[in-house]
């Protein structure tokens, strides 16, 4: 450790920042499932973390005295404690380890690094797991790496003089540097959700879970759009419930609402790709259909409106009631001329179907009685 001192906080800081933009790669990774920690998740947070804390040791360390290194690896490890769990700490501190006895082979300093590593692995690991609040977990993951290390440090280090210097150095900018990254990695996770819930917010239904009206609009004009561009069919069908004011009016609002859950995890499994579906206000459904012609369209229509027949609608009471409902179906260009008038269309073919004795499905401009149930 020849350097000065200076230097040594800047090569330090240095590793701060490439942790930093590491951790912003990887909430971008998880932009979208900040909270869904499967084994891939967790395997691929430990991996990264370990290849980047392989990095800095390999590229960054601070040589202090012989095979003795300082750099921030202990840290990479602690954030993959913190966000991946056991198996991803384990894995990133194995990494880590099995590059540094590959490099500088064995020694008393290198067991004394792997031993560390593996310690802050598990005594992170076991605080990410306890029962205490963000702020006390990181306070007490960064006291306690700081610890590791320094009790580390000290287990080979001979010279008393180097090791106060290390001790300062560890001190200065080791822990701030760690409550740092700490706060950054919360911060992202934080942001993530919010941006993960503001996106559900906007875009599905707040009863059932499907696209609401505004991602509906969104759906179709993409579909809209790709159909025309790709030249190819766009269907839509519009799903309205028989008589569904006589649910509401003789079992109450619940009991409806309940109903139109179910309506919407039968459409769901019924559609080909959920996101498809949506729930267009009231007991109003629609599927939009990309790359689909009339006939297939109004096959689904179909198969929809007997699935619905023969569904045991259950209230939240227990009582089992039995339902229909009615369709229109519209594709472009088969029975509409333009893509406007799709929605239109569907109506239209919905209102007839409700005209003509409802459990029905009906669509302008084709063999009106073809698909109806009779
Ligand atoms: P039709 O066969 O002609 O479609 O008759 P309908 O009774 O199904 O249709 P109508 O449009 O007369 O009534 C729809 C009812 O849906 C009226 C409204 O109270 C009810 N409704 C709308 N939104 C909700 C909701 O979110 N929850 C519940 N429980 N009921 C709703
Ligand atoms: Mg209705
Ligand atoms: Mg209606």
């Amino acid at each position: 450790m020849e350097g000065v001192f200076p230097v040594l906080i800047r090569d330090l800081i240095t590793h701060t920042a490439i942790l930093t933009s590491f951790l912003f790669i990887a909430g971008q990774i998880f932009r979208n499932h900040p909270t869904d920690l499967n084994v891939y998740t967790r395997l691929f947070t430990g991996l990264t973390a370990g290849v980047l804390g392989t990095l800095l040791m390999v590229f960054y360390s601070i040589p202090v005295d012989g095979q003795l290194l300082l750099d921030f690896r202990f840290f990479a490890v602690l954030l993959a404690a913190m966000y991946g769990g056991m198996s991803a700490s384990f894995l990133s501190a194995s990494i880590i380890n099995a590059a540094r006895i590959a490099i500088y082979g064995w020694s008393f300093t290198t067991m004394t690094a792997v031993a560390a590593l593996y310690m802050i692995a598990a005594i992170c690991t076991l605080i990410a797991k306890a029962k205490l609040n963000r702020l006390m977990k990181a306070v007490l993951m960064n006291f306690s790496t700081v610890a590791v290390v320094m009790i580390a440090y000290y287990t080979v280090l001979q010279d008393r003089g180097q090791l106060l210097k290390l001790y300062q150095l560890i001190l200065l900018v080791g822990l701030p540097s760690g409550f740092f990254l700490t706060y950054v990695a919360d911060y992202i996770k934080r942001s993530n959700i919010q941006f993960h819930n503001l996106k559900n917010i906007s875009s599905k239904d707040y009863l059932t879970g499907l696209n609401n009206v505004r991602r509906f609009d969104e759906l179709l004009n993409t579909s809209v759009r790709r159909a025309l561009k790709t030249r190819k069919n766009l269907s839509m069908l519009l799903i309205d419930l028989d008589y569904f004011k006589r649910v509401n009016d003789t079992y109450g609002h619940p009991a409806g609402d309940a109903v139109l859950k179910q309506t919407a995890r039968l459409l769901e499994l019924q559609s080909r790709d959920k996101e498809e579906v949506s729930r267009n206000g009231g007991e109003e459904f629609s599927i939009v259909l990309y790359n689909c012609n009339l006939q297939s369209a109004a096959a689904l229509a179909e198969k929809i409106r007997r699935a619905i027949e023969e569904e045991p609608f259950v209230l939240p009471d227990g009582t089992v009631i039995r339902l229909t409902a009615s369709i229109g179906a519209a594709c472009y260009p088969e029975n509409t001329e333009t893509t406007a008038l799709l929605y239109e269309t569907a109506d239209q073919g919905l209102y007839a179907a409700k005209r003509t004795g409802r459990n029905r499905v009906e669509y302008l401009g084709a063999e009106k009685t073809a698909m109806n149930h009779t």
